[in-house]
């Protein structure tokens, strides 16, 4: 059985450091607004190169609190636009909603999934604030196209960090290459946490502030509440958690390229499209991704040989129900990278038997279908 993530297998690489934060937290009887989180706050901040790290509840919240701290600061208006990418999670486009803000669908590029620079100005209108790029799957976006049109327009770029900690765009790390980032610390992620946990990171004190303020009930000081928050907190047990785990996160990017550039090594069948790579420290791999028609059925073929692959995303967010006003939208290039794709096992521990046994059942699937 390959498993298609061994968080248990994980997180005990992390013992008995991560049972020792945990306990020091429980008998500290200091639970939130305490020295693990501000101590997370300054590391994380300093390990992407920017000046503030904002602990919140979760990564959507993350993202929400940047788009309602804009508003609140009135540097965007409800009904106010933000170009996002159409085939992200889900969780991007509901922090645009959440803020009161009008998300307008912008298709990827197939050859790396991420938004199409190219694409952004055609939608761009007299109401349109900002670009949100997600760096999906671990891959940065084209930044320096990116930044170059938001600039000639005046817009804020903010980045969906959830599944890009620790990758690098021309010698800058993901959550320092626009205006503002978020990031999520969901268990799953490459810097994951044992529960919610979420980050905002910014060079922008102002917004820095009102995230915080935003984030605890508006409140600007104890029982002063000047705007209209919310209640998203990093609590000190998290903190303790992500204290431990961050000293490995570079360390365990590089086996996850690793275990990918074996990937790319093994598999043979040239039908699959796998990623391509040309500056391997812009992609951390949270997810490694092939593509392929025969999806489905390369999937239950997996899945018989004891080999647990995912599909990220089954559903486009135009397709969703919760959408249904974007459901008339053209957009073929998501559509093609929903149908497509498949997502096999990833992790830093990743054994070279199992990612053997995953890329010879890829290759005989292929071989068995070419007859
Ligand atoms: C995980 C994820 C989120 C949301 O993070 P949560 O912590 O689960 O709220 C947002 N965007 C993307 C791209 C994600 O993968």
């Amino acid at each position: 059985m390959v498993k298609y993530l061994d968080l248990q297998k994980i997180n005990a690489s992390f013992e008995p450091e991560l049972t020792e934060a945990v306990e020091r937290t429980v008998t500290s009887g200091w639970y939130l607004f305490g020295a693990e989180v501000e101590e997370f706050e300054r590391r994380f901040a300093r390990y992407c190169g920017v000046g503030h790290c904002v602990g919140v509840g979760n990564g959507l919240d993350a993202l929400t609190l940047i788009f309602m701290s804009y508003v609140s600061l009135g540097r965007m208006q409800r009904g106010d636009e933000v170009i996002v990418p159409a085939n992200t999670y889900i969780a991007s486009i509901l922090a645009v909603l959440r803020a009161g803000l009008k998300p307008v669908f912008c298709e990827p590029e197939w050859e790396t999934c991420d938004i199409d620079a190219d694409k952004i100005e055609a939608l761009v209108t007299s109401r349109t604030k900002a670009v949100m790029v997600v760096h999906l799957y671990g891959r940065m976006c084209r930044m320096d196209a990116v930044r170059e049109m938001a600039c000639r327009y005046g817009l804020y770029v903010v980045e969906d960090c959830a599944q890009a900690h620790g990758a690098m765009y021309n010698g800058k790390k993901a959550g320092a290459l626009g205006h503002a980032a978020g990031f999520s610390f969901y268990p799953g992620k490459n810097l994951g946490a044992l529960g919610d946990a979420g980050a905002v990171t910014t060079d922008d004190d102002e917004l820095a502030g009102r995230v915080r303020a935003l984030a605890n009930y508006g409140s600007s000081a104890k029982y002063v509440h000047p705007y209209i928050g919310i209640n998203s907190r990093m609590d000190e047990m998290q903190a303790a958690v992500l204290n431990v785990k961050l000293g490995r996160l570079d360390a365990d990017n590089h086996q996850r390229r690793e275990v990918a550039r074996q990937y790319g090594e093994k598999i043979k069948a040239k039908e699959l499209w796998l990623p391509v790579v040309d500056d391997e420290q812009a992609h951390v791999f949270h997810i490694f991704t092939v593509f392929t028609p025969l999806r489905d059925s390369l999937q239950s073929y997996l899945k018989a040989r004891g080999i647990q692959a995912l599909i990220h995303y089954p559903i486009p967010p135009h397709r969703q129900e919760s959408l249904r006003d974007y459901a008339a939208l053209s957009l073929p290039v998501t559509e093609r990278i929903h149908r497509e794709e498949l997502s096999l096992p990833m992790s830093p521990l990743l054994t070279e038997e199992e990612i053997s046994q995953v890329a010879d059942a890829v290759n005989s699937f292929f071989v068995s279908v070419n007859g």
